[in-house]
Formats: C-alpha cells, structure tokens, sequence
C-alpha cells in the first residue's frame, strides 16, 4: 500500500467517524452549540460522499488531479465541521465568583420549562445548580419515568445535584409542614446564594405550595427569585430578566427529555421559543427568561 492509498483510507476512516460521533453525540450536541443540525448533516454528507470517494481512489486507476480533489474536498469536510461546531458553539461567560443556586419545582418538568435556560446559562458560567423536585408527578404519568426523566433534565442542564421527593402530586398543601422542613434542611446544608421557585401568580395549586413553602423556609434567606410556569396567571409581572438567547435551543432540548408529558401543549419548541421571544422584548434582549423578586439583594448575591 503506497502513502497516497494510506491517506485516502485514513481521511475515509476519520470522515466515517466524525459522522458517527456527530449522530451517536448528538444529546452533547445540543448542549453545546446553539444549532448542532447544520452541523451534524454536513458531517454526514461529507462522509456520505466522500468517504466511498476515498475507497474508491484506492481500488481504481485514478489520475493525479483525481486524487488530489479527493483529498482536498475530504480535508474541507473535516475541517468544515470543525468550523461549523466552533461557530454554533455556546460561549459561556465564566462567572469572577462562584455562587450556590438552589432552584425548587413542584413537578418533575417544571424548572425544565420555567427556568431551564437560566440554570444552563448559570452552571456554564461556572456556578453550581442544585434542584429540588417536591413530587415525583404521579397523577400526570407514571413517578419512577418522571423522576427519572427530571434528573436525566436537571443533568442536561448541567446541574450538579437533583432531589426529587415524594409529596403527594396535586395535593402539596397536605405536605406544607413536611416540605418547609425539606426545604429548610437543604438551604441550612447548602447555604444557596439564590433561591429559585414558583410564583405566587400561579393557578396550580401545587406550585402556589411550593412557592409559600419556599418563602417560610426561606424566611431568612436575600434572594428569591419566581420563574413563570405554563400556569402563570396574567398577574405575573417579571422585573429581573436573564438573557438565554444562546439557551433557548438547550432548554427546548431539557423539555423534551420529559416524554411521558410530551402530549402537553406547553411541552412544544415553539411554545419555548414564543415565551422567550415574548419575554425578551419585555427585556429589550432577543431572548429571556423573566422572574419576579420576592427581594434580591444585588451585592449579598450575585454582583458582591
Ligand atoms: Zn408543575
């Protein structure tokens, strides 16, 4: 085997791989980079066409120009998919302090749909996430499925640690003491340094508990932030935004891992991107998320 033939076997070899890796790590995909389908169908095409092209060149009698265009179009559908990955990635600010963030849902979706970008945005940027699902969901599906789908989301997110307990789904109310207690226990051990949680402008009796008990346990903490679930009621009014312009594509992504309530019609793509659309004109940003302070002290929290 001569070296040309060796190089046309190891440019079919890499572009085959690189095709592989952009199908089979397409979940890393869509985390990192901002659009990872433009960037996963010319990898396959390039492999498509020119790794049989490479083979191919070893086998039959080819001339000189013949070769050397197959190598360099090989080289440019590598290369180009560097690129494209490298263009389309997300570029994460990197935070000059790193802060505890402990976000609480009520259901095993609903940090994914309320507040989904801004933790992406916030574990990138090097802070550390903690979640707290109060109930396992198990009037809307099955609880083992949606627990499990809400840690497999909290990870996605790039959250370091997920919670989720087992108070009665659509009846927290019962729950009240017992969940102030598990509240207050995580926020004494973890010491947060923001608090996220549901809105008391929220018609789902579960998220409105889960809101008050966040406010008893957290009687004593700075910053409480309220995130906007699919059940805010036109009283939600937003005064602090988070920019997830970069993050909407993830949070979409975070959504749709929770399959068992993919029938909802607040689980779709585009209802993700309305809202971040309709919030980031509130905000003047392309796109955001938008919370309701219950009090947030700027240089106790996230600027000091
Ligand atoms: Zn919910």
């Amino acid at each position: 085997m001569n070296v040309l033939h060796t190089v046309h076997w190891l440019l079919a070899a890499l572009l085959a791989l690189v095709a592989i890796l952009s199908v089979s790590g397409e979940e890393p995909l869509r985390r990192r980079v901002l659009n990872y389908r433009p960037t996963q169908i010319f990898a396959v095409v390039s492999a498509i066409l020119l790794a049989p092209a490479n083979a191919w060149a070893t086998v039959r009698e080819v001339p000189d120009v013949g070769h050397r265009l197959i190598v360099v179009a090989s080289i440019v559908g590598l290369v180009g998919t560097f690129a494209m990955y490298n263009m389309y990635k997300i570029r994460a600010t990197s935070a000059a302090k790193p802060r505890r963030i402990l976000a609480i849902g009520a259901h095993p979706d609903d940090l994914e749909l309320a507040v989904g970008g801004t933790l992406a945005r916030l574990a990138d940027s090097g802070h550390e996430v903690h979640t707290m699902i109060m109930t396992a969901g198990a009037v809307g599906g099955d609880p083992d499925v949606r627990a499990q789908e809400a840690i497999n989301g909290s990870k996605f997110l790039g959250v370091a640690r997920c919670d989720v307990y087992n108070f009665t789904d659509t009846d927290l109310h019962s729950d009240m003491n017992e969940m102030i207690d598990a509240i207050e226990k995580k926020i004494n051990r973890y010491n947060p340094d923001i608090i996220f949680t549901h809105s008391s402008h929220d018609q789902h009796q579960d998220h409105s508990a889960v809101h008050l008990a966040t406010l008893r346990a957290g009687r004593r903490h700075r910053a409480i932030l309220c995130f906007e679930s699919p059940s805010a009621t036109s009283d939600f009014t937003p005064k602090v935004f988070v920019n997830i312009d970069d993050y909407v594509g993830v949070k979409s992504s975070a959504v749709a891992i929770h399959e068992n309530q993919s029938g909802k019609p607040y689980m779709t793509e585009e209802r993700v991107s309305g809202i971040a659309h309709f919030r980031g004109d509130q905000a003047k940003m392309a796109r955001a998320e938008g919370f309701e302070a219950v009090r947030f002290d700027v240089f106790g929290g996230a600027l000091s």
